[in-house]
């Protein structure tokens, strides 16, 4: 396996001259024995955690001793990483992080003076440290996220449910707010299967996911919970907020023409709404609500929205 970074320096921000450069693993000359402690050392100390701002900031912290620098700053495209440390200036280093063939993302160190020419090659020798322990966490955060993922929508799935909703529930009875929970099923969705096939029912699964996530809030979760049926999580949304929602997303996927290879189909869905409204709920009440309004919502003519509040 090889350890390749990629560097160039200049003034902020010519990024387009990034990658002319390859460097593999320099390892510091006689007189650095100092240096090569540190490099020895910050290696051991980067192999203790698998977070990856964790181990940006480990690594900060441990470089600062070795090369003057105002600012650090981490990117990874992929995963949507973006970890700074320190305000950047007119000089920087930017290094394309590579191993084995694999993008690891990209690292600007930057400050108001220009960089050396050792300076630049001690910075070569610490990233040689960062890259594998940074590779371990990047394989263990992209384990991590497909295990909370549905394969076919992308959004979370029910064990990922399963692990948020009674944090949740605790917080918002903690924080006296409200948490509203919709339980979403698609209408009539065998139908669909027995006219178009499953590949366009799951193109149909995959349309009413897409919907769902864009009709939320960052602070909001969608998860797949089963076939066709998806529930979503508001934080701090109240009940005329979550059916206001709830109608809004029941609309949209109802105008939505969707096309699944070339086949244009349409559908409805079913929406039942709770919140949560004292200091004993918990995740059973909240879904035995959510999934009561959606039972209303089914044997009320499909398409359509109910709320289901806590019994007095
Ligand atoms: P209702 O309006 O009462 O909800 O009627 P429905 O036809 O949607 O009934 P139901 O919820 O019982 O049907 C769910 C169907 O979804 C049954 C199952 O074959 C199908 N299904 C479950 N998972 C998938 C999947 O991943 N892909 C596809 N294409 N179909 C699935
Ligand atoms: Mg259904
Ligand atoms: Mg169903």
């Amino acid at each position: 396996m090889s350890a390749v970074i990629q560097q160039q320096e200049h003034k902020q921000p010519r990024y387009d001259r990034l990658g002319n450069l390859a460097m593999v693993m320099p390892l510091p000359q006689d007189d650095s024995q100092d240096e090569l402690q540190h490099a020895l050392r910050l290696s051991g100390i980067l192999q203790t955690t698998l977070d990856v701002s964790q181990l940006i900031d480990i690594f900060a912290h441990e470089i600062i001793r070795l090369v003057d620098y105002q600012s650090i700053s981490y990117t990874q495209d992929e995963l949507g990483i973006k970890h700074s440390i320190g305000n950047s200036a007119a000089h920087s280093c930017t290094y394309r992080l590579v191993v084995s063939g694999e993008t690891l993302g990209e690292l600007v160190i930057s400050r108001r003076k220009k960089f050396t020419k050792a300076e630049t090659t001690l910075i070569e020798t610490l990233l040689c440290g960062l890259v594998y322990p940074l590779r371990n966490a990047l394989l263990y955060k992209k384990a991590v996220e497909a295990a909370h993922k549905d394969p076919l929508t992308g959004v979370n799935n029910r064990a990922s449910m399963d692990e948020v909703i009674d944090r949740e529930v605790n917080l918002a009875i903690r924080h006296k707010t409200q948490l509203s929970l919709l339980a979403m099923d698609i209408d009539h969705f065998k139908k669909i299967n027995d006219n178009y096939g499953h590949a366009v029912g799951d193109c149909v699964i995959k349309a009413v996911a897409e919907a769902a996530k864009t009709a939320i809030r960052s602070s909001d979760m969608v998860f797949r919970y089963g076939g066709e049926e998806f529930l979503i999580l508001l934080s701090n949304t109240d009940r005329d907020g979550a059916t206001l929602l709830a109608e809004r997303l029941r609309q949209k996927i109802e105008e939505t023409c969707i096309i699944c290879d070339g086949t244009h189909v349409s559908t409805t869905v079913s929406i039942g709404v709770t919140c949560t409204q004292r200091d004993s709920e918990t995740r059973e009440s909240l879904f035995a609500r959510a999934d009561a309004a959606l039972y209303e919502a089914k044997s009320g003519g499909r398409n359509c929205c109910r709320y289901q509040a806590a019994a007095e």
